[in-house]
Order: C-alpha cells, then structure tokens, then sequence
C-alpha cells in the first residue's frame, strides 16, 4: 500500500471537471498538497495508507471557491451605506470614509475578518482590489488561504500611492516579491475606464505584456459610465480599451453590464475573461450582465461576490443561486447557466482567469488540494435526486463543514484553524465605534 497523508471519503464529490461528473461514494487521496488520486472509497482504502481517514458519509466533496472579485477589507464597512445608486455610494460614503480610515491597520484587520468568512463559506481563493498589498500578501499566508492581489491604479491620490506611477509600482513591488508563490499571486488592478486616464493605461499594458502579469479592472458597470466614455473619449469604454491595447486573455473585465453586441464580439475575439458580480449588480441598480450571451460566444465568465459593502456578505454560494436565477431571468430562458455551469463560473473559470487551472479549481490528480465538504445530510437537503442541484439552489454557507487548501484543513466542523474568531469579531466591533465616533466629529463641525 502506498503511504499517502489524507483519504476524504464522501457520499458525493463533485470535481467540476471537463466532462461534470458527480462520483458517488469516491475518496479525494492527498499527498502532501496535491491530489493524487480520485477514486471508489472502497479501492482507496485497499490502495493507500493514509495517516488520516476522513469519513464523511452525508457529504458532496467540491473544489474551493474562487471569489474572482472583492475588496476585502471593506467587509469593515459592511451596512455603512445602502439603498444607494454607485456613484452617490462612491462620493458621498465610500471614498470619504476610505479618505478617512483605510491604513495599513485597517487593511490588514479588514483582510483577516474577510478571509475567516470567506473560508468558512468554502471560499479557498480570493481575489482583492484594495490599498497596502503587502498587508494583504501578509494575511493570506497567515491564514493559509489563495489570493490574487490586483495593487489599485487610479488618477488621483489613494491610500499607498500619490500617483498613477506610485500604483504601478507598487504593483511591481508586489509582483517582484511574490510572482512564484502559489498563495499570493500579485496582479495590476487599474480602477476602471473612468478613473484611469491613457498614459497609465499604456504603462501597464507595456509592463504586463513584458513580464506576463494579468490586470482586473472594473469595466462596463453601469450605462452611465459607458456614456460617459462616449462624451470624453468619443468611444465606448470596451473600444477605447481594445485600442489602447489592453484587452486579452490576460485580461480580466468586472461587472460587464450595458454590452452591446459588438463590445461581445471583442471581448470574445480578445478572449478576455469576465467576472461576473450579480449581488453587487443588483444591489447598486448597475445593470444586467448578459452571462447566457457570453457564454454562447465562448467568453470565460468567472463570480465574484464584490465588496461586502455593496453585497453586502462573501457567500459564494448565494453569489452561485443568484447568478443562476439572474442569468435565466436576463436571458428569458430558464435553460440558461444551468446548475452544473453556475458551480464551474464559481470555481474552476475563475482559476481559468487567472491562468491556474492547471493548479486549482476543480478536483482532479495532480492539483492541488483545495476542497471543500457540504454537509447534504440535513432535512432541508432531502430528498437528493442531484446533489449538484442543491448545492446551487438549496444550500447555504452554514453547510460547509470543512475547508482544505493545499491540503491543510482551514475549516474543521466549521471551526477555524488557522484565524481566532473571537478576536476577529472583537476587531470589526472597534472599527465600527470608531467610524461612528468618527462619524458625530465630523457632523458637529
Ligand atoms: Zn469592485
């Protein structure tokens, strides 16, 4: 028998592979942190000899999540402001409040909390447009999770960087420090078309195409920013990007919403990705993304849950429900991102985006092990006809139970392992005294 460190044996498991399987009663064998084998529980107790078994008889084992857009530190400010269009939200609370609190500190403590709900939501990688990278890089090997890292660029000055220039090379720094780790995987993160001007643009455009770095960008999010392009640039904010050169397969666009038909066909013809943030969407009115059409022209579509201020939590699992619904109601056609489809944009089309999928997002030998167990055993998850079928339209995140990334539990029965969540709760509770207090100076004034 072959000595190997884990055997996972579960009622379902569900790799998200190329041709959608749903093995029934097979084990996940892991060697270190990879995968080695999946197979029938029965032969892979008779195969491998493992130095912990672990039976989970009433559960459907899938790959971890991949949130492909957030800001994770804004989970601080999560219920600061609501009910409000994006860029009355922007101006009038966001950006003044981020003016106000975003430091080091708060990035780091933000980051923490955010990662702790998003593992025990079964989210095992992430990833993070936000301010101080390096606090950021800092938290995600702390905690053990995967996190893409996109360093903000923006016209203005922003916490960590005065200037465009400042961003890029803070980027630079990142990317330098981390471009071989396989948890923080640094990338550029230039605002959006509305907030980056052409010469920046054509800065990272340069830098990226010459060290193969990926860039995520806030692109098509609302009508009002595409014809706010038309107005300044004479052109809609996917052309304007296609003719500086920035579109691609290393190219990751968010929101996408307002597409015409010829913005569809560059993106397709480009084969840049696009992540897909319906919650957020929804919530800011920002419009629809057309995910069914997307598709149809062979687009990557990847989830993101967005920041949790605009969401307002990061559950990858109500993100799925709610992209599924939302596709077939935007479509008008209920055969549209069908559940099997919605659990691939949640996980293995995100690695697809970041150019891993050779390295996580979904379970297959030789990848990492980056798993996740869904407890289907309960009564609101009978009768199983499809175990897919709920974990797209039944599930919620308080049935995930267990979460390994490289092989190294993170979650045990909903515990976690490597971040202290009393102190995790203590710390958001701080932050919200003092934006409050905060808050009273400023009106007194
Ligand atoms: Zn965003």
């Amino acid at each position: 028998m072959e000595s190997v460190h884990k055997i996972i044996s579960a009622r379902w498991v569900v790799p998200v592979n190329e041709s959608r399987d749903i093995l029934e009663n097979h084990s996940v064998v892991i060697k270190e942190d990879k995968i080695v084998e999946i197979l029938k529980t029965e032969e892979a107790l008779t195969k491998y000899q493992p130095d912990e078994k672990i039976a989970l008889p009433g559960h459907a084992l899938i790959p971890g999540f991949v949130n492909s857009h957030g800001h994770a530190a804004m989970t601080l400010f999560r219920g600061m402001a609501d009910d409000l269009e994006l860029m009355t939200w922007l101006n009038d609370h966001i950006w003044p409040a981020e003016g106000k609190w975003v430091s080091p500190e708060f990035v780091a403590d933000g980051t923490r909390f955010a990662i702790g709900e998003m593992i025990r939501s079964g989210t095992t990688c992430f990833s993070d447009n936000y301010f101080y990278g390096e606090e950021v890089a800092q938290e995600i090997l702390k905690s053990g999770i995967r996190g893409q890292i996109c360093s903000t660029v923006i016209d203005f000055p922003t916490p960590g960087a005065e200037t465009p220039d400042e961003g890029i090379q803070n980027a630079m720094d990142l990317w330098e420090k981390y471009k071989d780790n396989d948890y923080v995987m640094p990338i550029f993160g230039p605002h959006a078309p509305y907030t980056v001007s052409d010469e920046p643009f054509k800065k990272i455009i340069k830098l990226a195409k010459e060290n193969n770095i990926l860039i995520q960008m806030h692109v098509h999010e609302t009508q009002t920013e595409v014809d706010g392009s038309i107005e300044q640039y004479g052109k809609r904010p996917i052309k304007r990007l296609h003719d500086l050169g920035l579109l691609g397969p290393h190219m990751q666009c968010v929101h996408m919403t307002a597409l015409n038909e010829e913005d569809i066909e560059i993106i397709a013809e480009t084969g840049s990705h696009v992540m897909h943030c319906p919650e957020s969407n929804l919530k800011l009115a920002s419009g629809f993304c057309p995910v069914h059409k997307l598709q149809e022209k062979g687009i990557n579509v990847t989830l993101g849950t967005d920041g949790a201020a605009s969401n307002n939590d990061l559950d990858m699992l109500g993100e799925m429900r709610t992209a599924a619904q939302l596709a077939k109601a935007v479509a008008q056609n209920a055969e549209a991102l069908p559940a099997y489809e919605a659990l691939a944009l949640a996980t293995i089309n995100g690695a697809k985006s970041m150019a891993k999928e050779d390295k996580f997002g979904s379970l297959e030998a030789g990848k990492f092990a980056d798993v996740v167990a869904v407890d289907l055993s309960d009564l609101e998850s009978q009768p199983i006809f499809d175990p897919v079928s709920h974990i797209v339209y039944a599930t919620t995140r308080n049935q995930v139970t267990d979460v390994w990334v490289g092989g190294k539990q993170l979650l045990a029965n909903r515990e976690l392992t490597t971040l202290p969540i009393s102190e995790l709760i203590a710390t958001a509770i701080e932050w919200k005294e003092k934006i409050v207090k905060g808050r009273e100076q400023t009106a007194e004034k």
